[in-house]
């Protein structure tokens, strides 16, 4: 079928919307319509990676309406509301411990699908897509029913739609890796869409003391809106406020941005026996003071996608958000997919949270 989709073909040149062809759904696949898709920092850092001039469709939070399955699907109908996440296997130790991040073949399935693997075509020109098992930068896209999660048709699919990767890392490195309680100290250092995700998941739970750190007064402005009791600008003295507050430092904290001297800093700012989570990914390499670690008991540990299974924390996110606990409007701003180039430099400055990018 003949699909509208953002081609990306390096950084330096802008997306543009095209006309391609997707093959029809195998045994085990379904079609989504995609009506909505955020806009992710992997998004940005896989087009700048990628050979230049190759073309590939970009887009992992992908959320739409399901328009044909494939004849092994036989609970997703056509007409069913989805949310898409990133591609497991299903079959691995860690997909069956529930834990699909972690996922043996992750790597290979996540990175898009080259040559006559890939499902998209344009014209001779073969395309790159099914990143993260989906490419939704597109009208329509592949996925399966191991990263498609059925939601309630009540839903606003465009608020939505980065509960797939985005929101469920925040919210995860909160519930499932960092696990603080009311007595607990949490410090959040980053707060764009994945540390948002995270304050407004810990105000749920009922966290203590919930602290954001950002370089930026207008989101330090809107985590304080969104539950954080305490903010931090800049980046001087951070460790040292933030010890400041209660227990002597954070009992957990989380790196959201995967930035050295942020790192360095949030291990600082942790209590005795406090635990920091790193999601953001870095480029640079990250120099470890092992004496501030053993001297106070404390813990680095890594998280991808927030440690979640994505079909049973998605619809406990939905319902977090019709309860009125993740209110994702003071976050996302709609484009059309015409303007999508406009959509990513928004994502890059940081002037909006979590762009999403819609399909007529
Ligand atoms: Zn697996
Ligand atoms: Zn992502």
């Amino acid at each position: 079928m003949q699909i509208t989709a953002a081609v990306s073909r390096g950084a330096e040149t802008p997306l543009t919307v095209e006309t391609l062809t997707l093959r029809a759904p195998h045994a085990d696949e379904v079609l989504v319509r995609v009506v909505a898709s955020g806009i992710c920092h992997t998004d940005a850092t896989t087009r700048a990676a990628f050979p230049p001039g190759l073309p590939i469709v970009l887009g992992h939070e992908g959320a739409g309406v399901v328009e044909a399955v494939g004849e092994q699907v036989t609970d997703v109908a056509v007409g069913d509301h989805v949310l898409l996440t990133y591609q497991s296997c299903g079959l691995c130790a860690e997909c069956s411990n529930a834990l699909p991040g972690y996922c043996a073949d992750w790597a290979m399935l996540n990175a898009g699908k080259f040559g006559p693997d890939s499902p998209l075509r344009a014209d001779a020109e073969p395309v790159t897509g099914s990143f993260f098992g989906q490419s939704s930068f597109a009208s329509h896209v592949l996925a399966t029913r191991r990263n498609l999660v059925v939601v309630d048709p009540e839903v606003d699919l465009v608020e939505v739609a980065a509960f797939g990767c985005a929101v469920q890392t925040g919210a995860g490195a909160v519930t499932e890796v960092l696990a603080p309680d009311a007595s607990s100290v949490l410090a959040v250092f980053g707060v764009g869409g994945v540390g948002m995700s995270a304050v407004m998941a810990a105000r749920a739970v009922g966290v203590g003391t919930v602290v954001a750190v950002d370089l930026s007064p207008a989101r330090l402005e809107l985590a304080a809106t969104l539950g954080a009791d305490v903010v931090i600008e800049g980046a001087e003295d951070v460790a040292a406020r933030i010890r400041a507050i209660g227990k002597g430092g954070a009992t957990h904290a989380l790196d959201t941005t995967g930035a050295a001297p942020v790192i360095a800093t949030a291990i600082n700012a942790l209590s005795a026996r406090g635990v920091l989570a790193l999601v953001g990914l870095g480029a640079s390499p990250l120099p470890i003071e092992v004496s501030a670690l053993i001297g106070r008991g404390k813990t680095l540990r890594g998280s991808i996608e927030g440690d979640v299974d994505p079909h049973t924390f998605l619809p406990r996110l939905v319902d977090w958000y019709r309860e009125g606990k993740l209110p994702m409007r003071h976050l996302v701003r709609a484009y059309p997919v015409a303007r999508i180039n406009e959509a990513m430099a928004d994502a890059a400055s940081g002037a909006v949270v979590k762009p999403v990018i819609t399909f007529p």
